[in-house]
């Protein structure tokens, strides 16, 4: 990768037609950190938020040690980053070929289900295998309510009543018994968490067998951008956050368990931004040369509004005007053909912007490369390497709507 101190030096430099992700690998370390050292448990990277080989490493480096995977692709992924990792295999509902994989070749021992036939599932490999069930913990997933920017439980998780069966079924054939919810993603509220753990306290009271762990999975809010019209609370900041779960967690008597969480958003989505390029201003619509079918997607479908600065491009002749520039939004429309590839919400960038400049398109380090499609033909794949953070460039006539230490500028 290609090294330089700002994005808007490499958008300079490169004069890039394709979209350009930069990686700042010193903002992942330092928001890995941040997570690793506000949660009391195991932390286990959710792959799934960004599975590129450059993350898995850097996390590595900086002290991660587990890895919430879900498919053949991601227990090599996970593997491949580091040897000794461990990896919890999360997913509910499970190919038969892709858990023998897991437990005969990767050596996997967590497991999540919601169902007795995946209990089944397993338990026949096991058996193949002459494992000793005794060595696998197996997570009944709950099924939680919430506000989350995405909804999971609408397609995973047990109820409390068929999870207390569930786990009285695990007992009975000896596999150690653990607890498992995922909220879902940018949940920015402590009430979702405090629902999810007392349905996990009152289902390990029902069933009135031993429990081994408590995986609180991910969902972790990352600080986004805002709409200059709507006045949007700030985002909640991860180590008060983690301690109001780990409070409620106590509370509800659950305390002694071994805990784990599967991070994912919150651990990657500031450490990568791209510059995207105007193709064409036509009034207030700038079409861009990346979308929702690329690295855009996430903005489209979770309402997250990304935080967006001008790079002007500095070859261009511009009309004279008497006003300064005032910011505007625009909307942005992606580089398909496909009518659905337009952003759901504007970004406000100073009304000098036009077809040719640049914009960095922040904190894209979640669901974005992950979600990348070929749609069209278009499919960005070049990156640099930038070591400045986002929030402290200074664009030339640059504005972030993003939260920057508290304001907005
Ligand atoms: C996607 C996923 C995660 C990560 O979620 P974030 O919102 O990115 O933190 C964690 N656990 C499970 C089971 C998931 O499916």
């Amino acid at each position: 990768m290609q090294r330089f101190e700002t994005a808007q030096d490499a958008a300079l430099a490169l004069r890039p037609d394709q979209p350009v992700y930069a990686f700042r690998p010193s903002v992942l370390a330092t928001d890995a950190k941040s997570f690793l050292s506000a949660f009391r448990g195991q932390t286990a990277y959710a792959v799934k938020t960004n599975g590129e080989p450059f993350v898995l490493d850097e996390l590595v480096k900086a002290g991660v040690t587990a890895f919430d995977v879900a498919s053949p692709a991601e227990f090599a992924a996970a593997r491949a980053a580091s040897a000794d990792a461990g990896m919890f295999y999360m997913h509910p509902v499970k190919a038969q070929s892709d858990i023998r994989l897991a437990l005969e070749t990767y050596g996997i021992r967590h497991v999540a289900l919601d169902h007795e036939d995946e209990i089944a599932k397993i338990l026949r490999i096991v058996r193949a295998q002459d494992i000793a069930p005794s060595d696998i913990t197996l997570f009944v997933r709950l099924a939680t309510k919430g506000h989350a920017a995405y909804e999971l439980s609408k397609k995973f998780g047990a109820t409390a009543a068929h999870a207390v069966e569930l786990l009285q079924r695990l007992d009975r054939v000896g596999f150690r018994a653990g607890l498992t919810f995922h909220v879902g993603s940018q949940v920015e509220d402590l009430d979702t968490y405090e629902r999810a753990i007392g349905t996990a306290a009152w289902v390990k009271g029902r069933a009135g067998v031993d429990i081994t762990a408590l995986d609180i999975g991910g969902g972790f809010p990352a600080p986004y951008g805002r709409d200059l019209k709507k006045d949007a609370r700030p985002t909640p900041e991860i180590g008060s956050l983690v301690a109001k779960i780990e409070q409620e967690i106590d509370a509800w008597g659950l305390g002694d368990l071994p805990l784990i969480a599967e991070p994912g958003r919150v651990v990657v989505a500031r450490s990568l931004s791209v510059v995207v390029r105007v193709l064409l201003k036509k009034g207030q619509r700038l079409y861009i040369n990346d979308g929702v079918w690329s690295s855009l997607s996430d903005s489209w479908t979770g309402k997250i509004t990304l935080p967006a600065r001008l790079i002007p491009d500095p070859a261009r002749r511009r009309a004279p005007r008497s006003s300064a520039p005032k910011l505007a939004p625009y909307r942005v429309m992606g580089a398909t053909c496909d009518s659905v590839d337009i952003l759901s919400r504007p970004f406000w960038l100073p009304d000098t912007v036009d077809t040719g400049d640049w914009i960095e398109i922040g904190h894209i380090g979640a669901y974005s490369l992950a979600l990348r499609t070929r749609f069209n033909g278009f499919y960005p794949d070049t990156f640099v390497e930038v070591a400045t953070p986002y929030e402290d460039e200074e664009g030339l006539e640059g504005v972030a709507t993003v939260e920057s230490r508290g304001a907005v500028r």
